[in-house]
């Protein structure tokens, strides 16, 4: 069934709306989020993450965005990026993002670095651990606004590539204001990101502490078989092959920094 959202701009405030591509799956839920932010009056504005390289979605994209000054990339996940040189070339404006390779006219983006674009002020937060890549773009205002891409889900939690990387991650983001409006990658928009980012924490710290406390019974070799047996005993075995990997990942973690 289509979903009755696909392919049109949704204003979620009078500075950020959405487009929302139609490539729902278990990675990407109801879609890829491409996000268009403009201060009010002002006349080109910014588009984060074009998506993949479908004109289906990119052509509405061009139809609703209007003019487009900057093209911005939170990692280089194709279902992000794959269209954004496309994009970018029909609009005339360059794309930056943190990987060198996906930028096009215009430098790397750096951390902490001001972005001055759509008549906004923006900052960048470099977020490594759902891709190394990843950032984040805090647009400061009466409410502030956070791009997370994928680093914060509207739902659900996200797929790690570096586990301590993204602890240290949350860590950071728990210092944006309390209220600010997060936008996510895929999911609906979070309307207050601090306490999303607590719950992530919680949810990581939990995981973790499952494992310490299996180790504790196990012993300190413990493959990450066996712990998943421990922990996850009453839980249907088919699910043990993914519970496996994210256990494998805690056990790096904790083996390296206790
Ligand atoms: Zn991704």
């Amino acid at each position: 069934m289509k979903h009755p959202a696909y392919e049109q701009l949704r204003q979620v405030s009078p500075i950020a709306g959405v487009v929302l591509e139609n490539n729902p799956s278990a990675m990407t839920l109801d879609g890829t989020n491409s996000w268009v932010l403009r201060a009010e009056g002002h006349g080109g504005g910014i588009v984060v993450d074009p998506g993949y390289d479908d004109r289906e979605h990119l052509n509405a994209l061009l139809g609703v965005a209007g003019d487009v000054e900057l093209v911005l990339l939170t990692h280089h996940h194709g279902d992000h990026s794959e269209g954004a040189a496309w994009f970018a070339e029909q609009v005339g404006a360059p794309v930056r993002a943190f990987e060198p390779s996906l930028c096009r006219d215009a430098e790397p983006l750096t951390d902490g670095e001001r972005l001055s674009a759509g008549g906004l002020e923006l900052s960048v937060l470099h977020t490594p651990g759902h891709t190394a890549d990843s950032v984040c773009f805090v647009i400061d205002g009466e409410q502030p606004h956070v791009l997370t891409g994928d680093t914060v889900l509207g739902s659900g939690t996200t797929v790690l590539d570096d586990l301590g990387d993204y602890l240290d991650t949350l860590a950071e983001l728990a210092d944006v204001p309390s209220g600010s409006l997060g936008l996510p990658g895929h999911g609906p928009e979070l309307p207050d990101l601090l306490v999303t980012v607590k719950e992530y924490r919680e949810h990581r710290e939990q995981r973790l502490d499952q494992v310490r406390a299996a180790l504790a019974e196990l012993g300190p070799d413990a493959t990450a078989r066996q712990i998943v047996e421990l922990v996850y005993a009453d839980v249907d075995p088919v699910l043990w092959g993914p519970a496996e990997a994210s256990v494998r990942a805690q056990l790096d973690y904790l083996r390296r920094r206790g």
